[in-house]
């Protein structure tokens, strides 16, 4: 098919109703809506009602843990996991993360310490820890990023030669695991996001899990202003609670949730076949010996080989009516207010800061169809295949676009 085709060129684009990464899941409608019924008949909104004892029972089972308490949401979930741990003076966490992993912290004036990821994971190297960790250091935020675990063996075992406590930022690998083991009972505690984006999802909420019974005890207190029981304060603490419609949606989620993983991994499977051929893009793959959840399409772009840019790429993705989105650019060290501090040796991220050029998020789960997939990879192909017009037309239309808001 010509070039000229192209929305960029003034065809029409590839899709008429925009694809996005993270549309969210739904799952039954009727046995949600009736689970809503149900709750306003019996007037518990919130405060520890039956759908949220009931999410918290079969997501402790899924997860193979002790303990696993729901939060308001996945950032609520890693303050009060945190804070319950006592991190204080500084932690290390990766910076190709959404920024919450590090606002947590320092919104508890923990400050947190970026440390590389190794460019073939896009994980945090542990050997960084090694590199980063100090007298002032008190714990590590890992995160299980697209679903894919850290090396967790290496990461647990360095944290405890230092004394160093690890909260799992496990917000995208719920339902996946490591070595054959549920993610979700590693390290002191690990924490998951149900934002409506999450392939699983409770429209905004989280989870705490762990196996500890002394840090369960503390995160509920902390999570309920410290109430022990009418009356009785014992402790400090704030509002981390899920309320009953939030566990509604997250039962109705965990019943589709095969069926999610069924499309997702149909979808990754589509990608994978149609982008092989495909010179100089590179999907990130999944270990096919653990389960996966498939929630995230993320592939890399080497520019070199294809003639174009990463973002000249997503530029034109965007106007056939795909939002393929760079997650997560420019990374939490160039976002504020980490980007205007002084960057401690050790801090140049060198690796992180190349893969965040490379790395493209596309459309996924249940509202994207493998045919869909079909029509982004030949798209992908056809712009590949006219790099040189493509080039050329960006750069006009780009200084056009400077051109005219420059007049207003
Ligand atoms: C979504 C997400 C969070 C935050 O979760 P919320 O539920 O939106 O507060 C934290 N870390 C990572 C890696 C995430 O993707």
């Amino acid at each position: 098919m010509s070039i000229k085709r192209l929305a960029l060129f003034g065809g029409e684009p590839e899709f008429r109703h925009t694809l996005h990464v993270g549309t969210p899941n739904i799952g039954d409608t009727k046995r949600f809506l009736t689970r809503v019924e149900n709750l306003l008949n019996r007037r518990q909104l919130t405060n520890r009602g039956p759908l949220v004892r009931e999410l918290e029972c079969r997501m402790a089972e899924l997860l193979d843990v002790k303990h696993c308490l729901t939060m308001s949401n996945g950032t609520a979930a890693l303050e009060i996991a945190t804070r319950a741990l006592n991190f204080k003076g500084n932690a290390i966490v990766p910076a190709l993360t959404f920024v919450a992993t590090a606002h947590a912290l320092e919104w508890q004036r923990v400050r947190p310490i970026f440390a590389d990821i190794a460019p073939s994971t896009h994980h945090l190297d542990p050997r960084g820890i090694d590199r980063l960790a100090t007298s002032l250091t008190s714990g590590i935020i890992p995160v299980n990023l697209w679903g894919r675990t850290v090396d967790i063996g290496t990461v647990v075992a360095k944290a405890a030669g230092r004394g160093l406590a690890v909260v799992f930022d496990s917000s995208h690998a719920f339902g996946c695991t490591y070595k054959g083991k549920p993610v979700g009972g590693f390290g002191s505690a690990e924490i998951f996001s149900f934002h409506a984006t999450k392939f699983v999802n409770t429209f905004e909420g989280g989870a705490v899990a762990t196996n500890d019974d002394a840090l369960a005890e503390r995160i509920r207190l902390m999570q309920n202003f410290g109430f022990a029981d009418r009356d009785q304060v014992i402790h400090v603490g704030i509002n981390g609670k899920m309320n009953e419609v939030a566990a509604a949606m997250g039962l109705t989620s965990l019943e589709a949730m095969d069926g999610f993983i069924a499309h997702n991994h149909a979808n990754y499977c589509a990608y994978l076949e149609g982008l092989t051929n495909v010179e100089g893009i590179s999907l990130v793959e999944y270990d096919a010996s653990e389960r996966n959840n498939y929630q995230y399409i993320v592939i890399e772009v080497d520019d070199v080989a294809t003639g174009l840019h990463r973002d000249q790429i997503m530029q034109v993705l965007h106007t056939e009516g795909v939002d393929a989105r760079r997650y997560f650019y420019p990374g939490c060290h160039h976002m504020e207010p980490y980007r205007s501090r002084p960057k401690p040796a050790g801090q140049i991220l060198t690796l992180t800061d190349e893969t965040l050029a490379r790395v493209l998020t596309l459309p996924t789960g249940t509202a994207v169809t493998a045919a869909d997939i079909r029509r982004i990879v030949s798209l992908i192909q056809r712009i590949l295949d006219g790099r040189i017009e493509v080039s050329h037309q960006l750069a006009k239309h780009n200084h056009s676009a400077r051109f005219t808001s420059s007049q207003k």
